[in-house]
């Protein structure tokens, strides 16, 4: 397998991954709460699985959680992983106006500065919400000083996505990458393969060839989140009144058991790579800086 393998977690507890999802909690104005502490312990599970595997990752980061536990970005840049932005609150971006989005995204790069971290090149939007409707974002991302994001699901969804738009990561800006999540062509459509759920349900016995497919193409973007390794970590703190809210709750919970022993599988795959790491000519990164 020749292409990089990246590695890449979005570091949000479960609850708050969701608020956009659940009517009841974006109405109860739970945007921006404080994360529940299970985000630490499964952030640092990530952390063992990684070090266990050689593997780096680059974790984009919701500021909530960097106010909230400060130490555990720290130990993310001292165990040479790449601390990038989620979000400050986990909003669609194409729901926001630019102004919004950039007053979000100045936040998001004060808090992380304040933990210590000083080179902040890229951006994940949450719920993969760069969309034809929200190319607007990269412009300001690129002006606050960011190199690349990682936004653009090259499929199609009800909520996310740009069905045609490349695969493998490419320019999309002068000066600034877009590194797509993994996909493999299969009868004419892009096949997610990358992380969350689509990991999660498929057996790691078809995902495997699938995988050796997509590396063929280009770089391979995963992602993760740290609830997914832990079962229990089903907070509700507000009553779900709506069945498509509970719904969506129950197929959240879908394959989460099983899913820390299949990552440790595609870890296995691979030495995994930050993104700076596996880019950093690409990014024109300065030769000082951590190549993780
Ligand atoms: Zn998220």
């Amino acid at each position: 397998m020749s292409a990089p393998f990246i590695m890449t977690v979005d570091v949000e507890d479960w609850f708050t991954s969701s608020v956009d999802l659940f009517a009841e909690a974006a109405a109860a104005g739970q945007h921006g709460r404080k994360p529940d502490e299970s985000v630490l312990h499964n952030t640092l599970r990530c952390l063992e699985l990684f070090a266990r595997n050689g593997s780096k990752a680059t974790f984009f980061i919701l500021t909530t959680v960097a106010e909230a536990y400060p130490d555990l970005i720290r130990e993310l840049e001292r165990q040479g992983h790449e601390v990038g932005i989620h979000a400050h609150r986990h909003r669609l971006v194409y729901n926001l106006t630019p102004q919004e989005f950039e007053e979000d995204l100045k936040r998001a790069l004060e808090i992380l500065h304040g933990t210590g971290v000083k080179n902040i090149l890229g951006f994940r939007a949450p719920y993969w919400s760069i969309t034809k409707k929200s190319l607007w974002a990269l412009e300001i991302l690129q002006k606050h000083g960011l190199k690349y994001d990682a936004s653009i699901f090259p499929i199609y969804r009800e909520l996310y996505g740009i069905p045609d738009a490349p695969t493998v990561p490419h320019e999309i800006r002068p000066g600034f990458w877009e590194f797509p999540p993994a996909t493999v062509r299969c009868l004419g459509v892009n096949l997610p393969i990358a992380g969350g759920g689509y990991l999660r349900m498929l057996p790691f016995g078809w995902l495997k060839p699938l995988i050796r497919r997509a590396s063929r193409s280009g770089a391979l973007v995963f992602y993760l989140h740290p609830y997914e390794l832990d079962p229990t970590d089903a907070h509700l703190p507000i009553p779900l009144t709506t069945l498509k809210s509970r719904l969506y709750y129950r197929q959240q919970m879908l394959g989460r058991r099983g899913n820390a022993a299949k990552i440790e599988k595609l870890l296995q795959l691979a030495k995994f790579q930050s993104i700076a790491g596996a880019f950093a000519d690409k990014l024109g990164l300065p030769v000082n800086v951590n190549r993780a």
